[in-house]
Parts: C-alpha cells; sequence; structure tokens
C-alpha cells in the first residue's frame, strides 16, 4: 500500500469526530491492503514501529526534528519555531512549510521535484533505521535520514511522519478502534472484534495478530495462544470496600491473598533466558538483573510464564519497605548501585503458561498449585501469602496482619470452576480490599492528566493546577472528573513540566470534558490522588448517563495529590468511571 493512501485515511480521521464513521474510514483503507503490509499499517497507525514489549520507541527529540524540516525546508530553525509556536504542532507545521516549498517549485520551472512514491513499508524501514542509529554522530545521522524523507514526500506524508517522529499520530486511534476496524475490514462485521481482542490479550502483539487474520484468516486468530517473550496483557481486580461485601462477592467462600505494594512483573523464562515485563507490558529486564538471577535459582522447570510483584526488602529486619524504595529501581541508570541500596524481594501469585501448555482457563486453585511446582521458595523468592476464608472475621484478621505486615490489603480470589485468569480485564475474579478502602475519606485513584492552566506567582513557567480524568472502558474515552492544584512538591512540579510538555495538542478527541482547559496533553501519565468526597457535578462527565439524572455526572471533592506517579499503569488502567460510580454509591 502507498504510504500516501494511508495518509489520506489518517487525514479522514482526524477531521471526524464520530466513532462508527472513524472505523468505517480506516476499515475501508485496511481492506485495501494484501496483508503482506498488515503489521506495519497496524503499528503505524497506533504510532509505533514495534509492539510496546520491544521497547524500541521512534520518539525523537523536537528540536532534532527542527533540525531536519530546516533542511528539508531551507527554512531557518528560528523560522520553523515561530511556525510552530504559532501553530502548536510539528505535524501542520511540517505540512504548511512543504506546501509553501511545493507552490514555490511549482513556479521555478527549472527547479521543479518530484516527490517519489514511497509504500508503508518503505517509510516503515527509513524510520526504522532513525530509531535504531546510535553511537557517536547518531544524532546528525538521523536528522539527515529524515529530512532526505521529508524533502521526497508530499506535504500531507509529511505532516503525519512528522507526528510519527513526535510520538503521536493525533489521529483518535486507540488499539480497541483499530480493532474494530480490522474484523470490519476482513470479516465484513465488527462483531468479530473480541476474537481479535481475545488474541491481542494473550498476546500484546497486533503486528502478529493482523497479520494471522489476513494470511490464515480469523478461525486461525482464535487459535491464538500465549506464548514465551510475548506479554500477556494483565488481570485487574475490581475494588470492595469490607470484608462483608468481599465474602458476598465470592458467595461466603474464597483466597485471600496478600496485596504487595510494589511493580506487578510478568517474568517469562525459556532455557536460560528470562525476560521481564511490567504490567503495562513494557520490557524492564534490565532494571533488574538480580531477579533474573533469583528465578533461574528457583526455577524447577525450564520453560514458564509466571507472576508476581516485586517489592523493597529488608532481609535483615526481615520487612517489605514502603513503594517508594522499589519505584526508584524503575531507572535505567546505576543498576548495580540501585541493586546494593534497594534489595527485593518477590512475591509470586500466579502462572499463566508452563509446560508448553496455556494456564489462563485453568482455574485459580489448580493455577496456584502449578505455580508451586515450577518454582521453589528461596529467600528472594517466595509464593504470596495466602489463606482460604469462609467468614468476615477471618477476612479482617487477614486484613490487620496484612497491613502489619506492610502490605496495602489483602486480595480476594474466586476459587470457583470459571476462576480462570482474564487476561486484560478488570472483572470480579479477583477484587482488592485496601486499607482507607472503609473510610470515604481516604479512597485513592490513579486518574490521567489530560489538562492543565498555567502556574502563577511560585508556580509560574510551569502548570499551576491540573485536569484529571478516569477512563471509561466501554466506550474506551476519559472523562473528566476533578481539577487538582494540591499535594504537589516543587520537584513534582518541575518533573510534570518536563513529561508533559512533549505531550500538549489540541483537545484530544477522546476526551469527554464540558470543562475547559488552557492546555491538554495526550493521555500518557497517570497519578494517584485521594479527595474528600465523592459529589454529582454538572460540570465533569465521569459517569455522566449512568446516574439518576442524565446531566449529572461525578466529581472529586478537595483533590490531593498522595505524590505517587503510577508510573507502570497505561492511561487505559487508570480508575475507571465504573469503580468511582460503585465507590460514590457505597457513600
Ligand atoms: P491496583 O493497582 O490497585 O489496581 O491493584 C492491582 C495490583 O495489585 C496488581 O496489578 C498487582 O500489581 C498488585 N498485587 C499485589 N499483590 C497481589 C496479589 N497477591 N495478587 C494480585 N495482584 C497483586
Amino acid at each position: 500500500m502507498r504510504f500516501k493512501d494511508l495518509c489520506e485515511c489518517y487525514f479522514k480521521l482526524e477531521n471526524t469526530q464520530k466513532k462508527l464513521e472513524m472505523v468505517d474510514i480506516l476499515a475501508n483503507t485496511l481492506t485495501k491492503s494484501d496483508g503482506s503490509e498488515i503489521g506495519k499499517i497496524v503499528l503505524l497507525t497506533l504510532g509505533k514501529l514495534y509492539p510496546d514489549f520491544v521497547g524500541i520507541e521512534l520518539m525523537l527529540a523536537e528540536k532534532m526534528a527542527i533540525k531536519a524540516l530546516a533542511l528539508a525546508t531551507g527554512k531557518s530553525e528560528k523560522n520553523i519555531l515561530s511556525f510552530l509556536d504559532e501553530i502548536g504542532d510539528l505535524g501542520k507545521t511540517a505540512h504548511k512549510l512543504l506546501d509553501n516549498k511545493s507552490q514555490s517549485t511549482l513556479l521555478d520551472f527549472t527547479n521543479q521535484q518530484e516527490t517519489e512514491k514511497y509504500d508503508v513499508v518503505d517509510v516503515w524501514k527509513i524510520l526504522d533505521i532513525i530509531s535504531q542509529t546510535s553511537g557517536e554522530g547518531s544524532a546528525d545521522k538521523k536528522i539527515r535520514i529524515l529530512s532526505g524523507l521529508l524533502s521526497k514526500v508530499t506535504p500531507l506524508e509529511a505532516r503525519y511522519i512528522s507526528r510519527l517522529i513526535a510520538g503521536n499520530l493525533r489521529t483518535g486511534v486507540a488499539v480497541q478502534l483499530l480493532l474494530e476496524a480490522l474484523s470490519k475490514a476482513k470479516t465484513g462485521s465488527r462483531e468479530n472484534k473480541q476474537f481479535l481482542e481475545r488474541a491481542y490479550n494473550r498476546c500484546s502483539d497486533l503486528d502478529y495478530v493482523s497479520s494471522v487474520l489476513y494470511k490464515e484468516g480469523l478461525e486461525a486468530v482464535k487459535e491464538i495462544e500465549v506464548k514465551v517473550f510475548s506479554p500477556i496483557k494483565v488481570m485487574l481486580a475490581q475494588r470492595v470496600s469490607n470484608s462483608e461485601e468481599l465474602l458476598e462477592r465470592f458467595n461466603g467462600k474464597c483466597s485471600l491473598e496478600y496485596k504487595y505494594d510494589g511493580l506487578r512483573v510478568q517474568i517469562h523464562k525459556k532455557e536460560n533466558k528470562v525476560k521481564l515485563f511490567s504490567r503495562s507490558t513494557e520490557n524492564i529486564t534490565k532494571q533488574f538483573p538480580d531477579v533474573i538471577d533469583f528465578i533461574n535459582n528457583a526455577a524447577l522447570e525450564n520453560e514458564f510464564i509466571i507472576e508476581g510483584e516485586i517489592v523493597a526488602f529488608d532481609h535483615e529486619k526481615e520487612v517489605i519497605l514502603p513503594f517508594q524504595h522499589v519505584s526508584q529501581r524503575k531507572r535505567k541508570h546505576d543498576i548495580d548501585q540501585k541493586i546494593r541500596e534497594i534489595p527485593v524481594r518477590v512475591f509470586l501469585f500466579d502462572v499463566l503458561f508452563s509446560n508448553s501448555t496455556s494456564r489462563l482457563d485453568l482455574s485459580y486453585l489448580d493455577r496456584r498449585e502449578n505455580l508451586q511446582k515450577i518454582v521453589r521458595e528461596t529467600n528472594n523468592i517466595k509464593l504470596s501469602h495466602q489463606a482460604i476464608a469462609d467468614n468476615s472475621d477471618k477476612i479482617d484478621a487477614f486484613f490487620h496482619q496484612a497491613l502489619q505486615d506492610n502490605c496495602e490489603g489483602i486480595m480476594g480470589k474466586s476459587i470457583g470452576k470459571d476462576s480462570v485468569y482474564q487476561a486484560g480485564a478488570r472483572g470480579w475474579n479477583w477484587v482488592k480490599y485496601k486499607a482507607g478502602y472503609n473510610t470515604k475519606l481516604s479512597d485513592s485513584f490513579d486518574l490521567v492528566i489530560l489538562g492543565a492552566e498555567h502556574g502563577k506567582g511560585k508556580r509560574a513557567g510551569k502548570y499551576g493546577t491540573f485536569l484529571l480524568g478516569c477512563y471509561d472502558q466501554i466506550e474506551g474515552v476519559y472523562q473528566t472528573f476533578t481539577r487538582i492544584g494540591t499535594g504537589f512538591s516543587d520537584e513534582d512540579l518541575a518533573f510534570f513540566f518536563q513529561e508533559l510538555k512533549p505531550l500538549e495538542s489540541e483537545k484530544p478527541k477522546e476526551y469527554q470534558s464540558d470543562v475547559e482547559s488552557s492546555i491538554w496533553f495526550y493521555p500518557k501519565i497517570v497519578i494517584e490522588v485521594t479527595g474528600d468526597e465523592i459529589t454529582r457535578s454538572q460540570m465533569h462527565t465521569c459517569s455522566r448517563g449512568l446516574l439518576e439524572n442524565d446531566m449529572d455526572g461525578l466529581a472529586l471533592r478537595f483533590p490531593r495529590f498522595t505524590g505517587r506517579i503510577v508510573q507502570d499503569k497505561a492511561p487505559e488502567q487508570a480508575t475507571t468511571n465504573d469503580e468511582i460510580r460503585t465507590i460514590y454509591l457505597k457513600q
């Protein structure tokens, strides 16, 4: 497929707000693929070159992109910067500048330049070279390659190449919409999306899923199973606010486990090779060489996928340390020093693959039994503390013991026949009961930063307040829930400014907001927030349409930042409108 055709599709997508229309537009283009390059089309459409877990990102510093654009258009960098300031988007800037250039070269017949016809794969390959160029002189090389590409494509193609480089295509296409479009394109119906989603949840690899769909058909997609080194989308938990409710959820009997306050890890092992993935399927192997050794030491089988929580651990005192310690282990530098400073222990709680077989469809108790056969406990590897409970006194006692042992609460897990591992789902097979859930004042929420206001006074030059939102899983949109200005240290504000500045954008389509914001961001950063109370609000859109009065939404009163940036949660894993509504109804 010509890259230009794909860009024309992106342009149409950019110019509509309607979800169904977007599915149709995208499906229409996807039907034109012969399947050979569908994986690349799908990845590029999500603004990526590889699935997240591969860990190769395309993003280029804005400065470099500006230099490349200057070379391609013959304008000065200063000139481009002022365009960019005015237009506010690198893609539109590139489009406009190249448009101007082609008009002037058209007038100058002696200098007329033909644009080259690039296929999707050609562009993907060039971007891949840019992303993988490293070492001495690599910055200059990247700029040269990029400017070479920009000077040979049409202005519309330059628009989307620049956006790919800036890390966001800005078409409003997220995974769910893409799955629907693929389903429509290849099977004629959006309904088959469920099978694509099932496969995607098992391998987190849309390149692979879409290629199987195009080359082997839907039946083959239905057969896609988990495989070692392709992370499985993690199962998440619903929340309950007391032991009675927990017990009720499981018809009077369930398993309890400590809820460790650390970093979730999915451990993939085959022979001597071990890879670690975070909750959002990011490859975190390099940050935890110590954990690799622990696993190799404790493994009783050659090949498996297991899950657990990495916590910071004081081996002398035999105590778990607070989350703030282990979160420092996510750094990508000074790893050896951090290993010495912050030793960790892993508490395992699930097995997803062993003995060459997916274990997702086993019941919880069978998986737990299997887990015990796969690893032996060592000083650094333990199974999560667990017990079966059939009354609320036992749950309360377990809960209090968990808090005393420095855990943040407990998990209740179904022990029924259907207690399978629901990849990618936040179902009721698992529930979390955290300290604070039983007092309405200290509930905490993981919310996405959607927008901000410019800071004044002490906060001048940074962002002053933030607009936060929750995620609506059904509609795939973000809804506003509160505006926050409290609880931020100077360091927090400096950090947010640095992280959020490149994410500034026009209001993203997937934001349902009646609240105005001076600055909007692409959804990326999730922070933990507490508040005093959830109230009805005609201003915020959280759960609007799901309350008695259709115009009402929900808002968090007196929100405070807890100091915790939830780095291992993707924005789609933020607290959902459903969770907030449930808490509200219980207040
Ligand atoms: P939350 O982050 O509040 O949605 O809670 C779910 C998270 O709790 C999971 O993603 C795990 O990282 C963590 N967790 C800690 N202990 C356990 C456990 N025993 N079973 C499952 N998840 C656990």
